[in-house]
């Protein structure tokens, strides 16, 4: 089964979450993580995995021959993205706003557009311990996450139980990781900003009909709020990771929480169980 660690915002604790689950489930099952926050992934700064292999992730770009370009202006017009204009001295193609389609080859009469290859990021995969890895990265200034995560699900093991560790927010990227998995975790702070955000993650799930449950980190800062909406929508709460200055530092030095937080150990552990009950019985 492949399980998506999200959440609403950024900082929520979710690499520290998913890799820890992952440490985790090694133990008892075979177990993978897919770092797919391709903009900025750190999980590999915890789990150290050996890289034995990168492969570059390329996209379609159209490219248009002058000489055969007759300027109608009809690319531009099937384009949805407005990533071409025909100008009355060349028809140019935005790069960044392409989505790769190739709507406008299709489009055009004379045959002028080709597609040519793009290399937009990579993916590494390699081995930490027991736990198969794989991270996705966007490169520097690229803007278009999703080609390099549908790329680096590719590489998902149907033999192990697979984690993925989703970009922060709900919008393009964390649909893309999210769609195909069985169950998303949605990793939640108790405070203001954090129901916020975890809201949308709610809606996002629902909208994509995916079963979901809440870990809560840094329990015991902010207030209630948190637990009474999870109360009142009925979405169940798998774990609590207290707050704790502890496991702050050890995260900033990089090391593994889990090796020196009973805390964070045991509820990361009663996670796990949750999953394998999810798995075998489909209760959440
Ligand atoms: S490939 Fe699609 S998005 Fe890109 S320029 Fe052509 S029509 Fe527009
Ligand atoms: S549709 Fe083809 S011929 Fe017409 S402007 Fe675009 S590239 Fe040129």
């Amino acid at each position: 089964m492949k399980v998506c660690i999200a959440s609403g915002k950024g900082g929520t604790g979710k690499t520290l979450i998913s890799t820890s689950l992952a440490l985790a489930l090694e133990k008892t099952e075979p177990v993978q993580l897919l770092d797919c926050d391709v903009e900025a992934p750190n999980a590999h700064l915890f789990l150290n995995p050996s890289i034995r292999q990168r492969v570059p992730v390329v996209v379609p770009m159209p490219h248009v021959d002058d000489g055969v370009c007759a300027h109608c202006g009809e690319c531009a017009q099937a384009c949805r993205f407005n990533a071409i204009a025909s100008l009355p001295n060349g028809t140019v193609v935005y790069e960044d706003l392409c989505h790769s389609c190739g709507v406008c080859a299709d489009a055009c009469p004379t045959g002028a557009i080709t597609e040519v290859s793009r290399e937009i990021g990579h993916v590494d995969i390699g081995q930490a311990g027991d736990i198969a890895f794989a991270r996705g990265t966007l490169n520097v200034g690229e803007v278009r996450s999703s080609p390099v995560i549908a790329a680096l699900k590719t590489y998902a093991d149907r033999s192990r139980t697979v984690l993925l560790d989703a970009p922060p927010g709900t919008s393009c990227p964390v649909v893309e990781t999210l769609r195909g998995c069985g169950l998303a975790i949605f990793v939640g702070e108790p405070t203001p900003f954090g129901l916020s955000d975890l809201r949308l993650a709610v809606e996002t799930a629902r909208a994509l009909d995916l079963p979901f449950a809440v870990v809560v980190n840094r329990d015991g800062l902010g207030d209630d709020r948190l637990d009474r909406y999870c109360r009142d929508e009925a979405i169940p709460i798998w774990g609590r990771v207290p707050h704790d200055r502890g496991i702050a530092e050890a995260c900033a030095r990089g090391e593994r929480a889990i090796e020196t937080s009973e805390a964070l150990r045991s509820a990361v552990e009663e996670v796990a169980e949750r999953i394998r009950r999810f798995e075998m019985e489909g209760v959440l």
